[in-house]
């Protein structure tokens, strides 16, 4: 079974490792795979691939079951989640379970994507509260067969719901950058990544 967290991880955050540590609790025989895009679709980031990827390693590389995954980085061009499930579709057969992890905010913004109507059919979808977001079902995963038991996925493919009733977690990486913009020196960030941060002078610029 293979959990997938992608995100643009600008910077990875307090509430990313919080939703990594309750994904390894639900889905325990899972590999957990972090997948940092390199070129996001609908938005620029701030710093560099390079740097997001760096401050990834920092905040999970030394957590059991997770695997800090660069597919994104093997193709030029934007960093569409449909392409990167056909490529691990290839890599692991049809018979594998994916999970695509998103958060509720993150769900929301899913008819926009490039072709969405395929989801259903290469994973399964598991939904992460987002502090003060509501969860709506976009119109593409409305045909998924919801649940409740994360365990069911472990033998499913595709096709199946399921939404983690997940602590509500007041991070974004936006509040981090405006953070560090106002001259913050604690962040909801792990503290090596708070040092990573001071020593290449990231995110300084206000938005
Ligand atoms: P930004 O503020 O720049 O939009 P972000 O904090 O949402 O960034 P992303 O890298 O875009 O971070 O998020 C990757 C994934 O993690 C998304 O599915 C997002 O919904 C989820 N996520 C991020 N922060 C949290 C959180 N505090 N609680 C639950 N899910 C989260």
């Amino acid at each position: 079974m293979q959990v997938l967290f992608g995100g643009t991880f600008d910077p990875v955050h307090d509430g990313h490792v919080a939703m990594v540590e309750q994904l390894r609790v639900t889905f325990p025989s899972a590999t957990i795979q972090v997948i940092p895009n390199s070129r996001p679709p609908h938005r620029n980031s701030e710093v560099s691939a390079t740097h997001r990827l760096e401050m990834v390693h920092l905040a999970m590389g030394h957590l059991k079951g997770i695997k800090i995954n660069r597919i994104e980085f093997e193709r030029s061009g934007p960093s569409y989640t449909i392409d990167t499930l056909n490529v691990l579709r290839e890599q692991f057969g049809k018979d594998e379970s994916f999970v695509l992890v998103l958060g509720a905010d993150a769900i929301s913004k899913m008819d926009i994507w490039y072709k969405p109507m395929t989801v259903p059919l290469l994973c399964n979808v598991c939904i992460l509260n987002r502090a003060g977001e509501n969860i709506g079902i976009p119109s593409v995963l409305a045909e998924m067969n919801e649940i409740v038991d994360g365990a069911l996925l472990d033998n499913t493919p595709s096709g199946s719901l399921i939404r983690l009733q997940t602590p509500d977690v007041f991070v974004s990486s936006t509040l981090v950058r405006s953070l560090i913009a106002r001259g913050a020196k604690q962040l909801p960030v792990p503290p090596n990544v708070a040092d990573y941060i001071v020593k290449y002078d990231l995110y300084q610029d206000p938005e």
